[in-house]
């Protein structure tokens, strides 16, 4: 897919969900709204720009390589389309689950990881807020995703347009008729399922990985459903004062020595006790 067609569609899309936010918000609204989106703006157009340099260049010299020669689990198989695709679609999604997975596990990836979960709100805007270092590592790992699995161009742009709509509507703070988001979490990953993801409470933040499908964290146990979004600190609780949240503050902030993540500046954890059936009916 040409780069301006998928941009102009994600720029659309983020647009349409910023204003059905300020219409119908989720939860408590961004304070200083302006100053928050100039901050998040800033660091995806440095992301965006990584991107473009790294992700873009390497990915489609892997496509054109699993094109050139019979690489890969996909070129083996020789699976009809009608196949191909939805097994292509189910194991890129299962490895992002993975990836990010390890982005909250692996210290280092973490350092890095953390810059996109210590904005203190969550909206479309955090859906591009990440640390270059974490776009530019990714790069490989999407490689390695296109050659193990011996991807073709169309099935990874199709996945890739479903991946970005979808990250930049599950980080969204649009208030969906709780039903109906209940029966769209069936099969998508939503805003209030992602809203505990993003939880000040350790527990939250390593619940709910999913990108597109909710399925793997059911899979994996790692689903939580059940905390009500008026109940959700936003955030991570070492990295809450108003100055950790500069454009210089979160650029540097994985290459200095990394605080207590999940301890407040007064010593206090945000905590909450356990909820019972976690992976029972989201919560409202
Ligand atoms: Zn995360």
């Amino acid at each position: 897919m040409r780069p301006l067609t998928l941009a102009g569609a994600a720029a659309a899309a983020a647009l349409l969900l910023f204003l059905a936010e300020r219409r119908w918000p989720l939860r408590r609204p961004r304070a200083a709204l302006l100053a928050g989106l100039a901050v998040n703006l800033t660091v995806a157009g440095i992301a965006l720009s990584v991107a473009a340099a790294t992700v873009r260049p390497l990915v489609l010299r892997a496509l054109h390589l699993t094109t050139e020669r019979p690489l890969g689990l996909f070129r083996w198989l020789a699976l009809p389309p009608a196949l191909e695709w939805p097994l292509a679609f189910l194991l890129l999604d299962l490895s992002f689950y993975w990836w990010h997975r390890a982005n909250h596990r692996a210290p280092l990836l973490w350092r890095f990881h953390n810059v996109h979960h210590l904005d203190p709100a969550l909206d479309v805007s955090t859906a591009l807020r990440f640390h270059f270092v974490e776009i530019a590592l990714s790069a490989a790992f999407r490689v390695a995703q296109v050659v193990v699995l011996g991807l073709g161009a169309g099935v990874y742009w199709a996945y890739e347009l479903c991946f970005q709509a979808n990250t930049l509507f599950h980080h969204s703070n649009v208030r969906l008729p709780i039903r109906f988001e209940r029966l769209l979490n069936r099969v998508v990953v939503t805003p209030r399922m992602h809203g505990i993801h993003h939880s000040q409470v350790e527990r939250e933040a390593m619940s709910n990985y999913g990108v597109l499908l909710p399925w793997w964290d059911r899979l994996h146990r790692t689903l939580r459903l059940n905390v009500p979004q008026r109940a959700i600190e936003i955030g991570v609780p070492g990295y809450a004062r108003p100055d950790d949240n500069r454009l210089t503050a979160l650029l540097a902030a994985p290459f200095r020595r990394q605080r207590d993540y999940w301890r407040r500046a007064d010593g206090t954890v945000a905590e909450r006790p356990q909820l019972p059936d976690p992976a029972g009916e989201l919560a409202e």
